[in-house]
């Protein structure tokens, strides 16, 4: 199951379940807005790219598939990017197809 980080990994913002500004990679590493778009849409950890988190529903609308029974964590991930080292990496990985990465 994604596990719903509570902060933006690089500057620690809150992300709550709700949040329309989480963005997560396939590794569910958790970024908001404003550092996808510093990161250039590159995750820092894996390299792969970042689609919008979706939202779990608050309300048992369903079978018990909802924030009640499955609460978001609460473990907070908050490894700041080295700006600079990033850039490099995000460059060199523009630089090789999409196919073969
Ligand atoms: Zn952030
Ligand atoms: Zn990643």
């Amino acid at each position: 199951m994604l596990e719903l980080r509570p902060t933006c990994e690089n500057c620690n913002k809150a992300l709550p379940p709700n949040s329309d500004e989480a963005h997560i990679c396939s590794y569910e590493c958790t970024f908001c807005t404003a550092c996808v778009e510093m990161l250039e849409n590159v995750c820092p950890n894996c390299g792969g790219g970042f689609t919008p988190r979706p939202i779990r529903p608050a309300t048992n609308w369903k079978g018990d598939n909802f924030l009640g029974k499955d609460p978001a964590s609460t473990r907070v991930k908050h490894r700041p990017v080295d700006g600079e080292a990033h850039a490099r990496f995000a460059v060199d990985l523009k630089l090789i197809p999409t196919n073969a990465r």
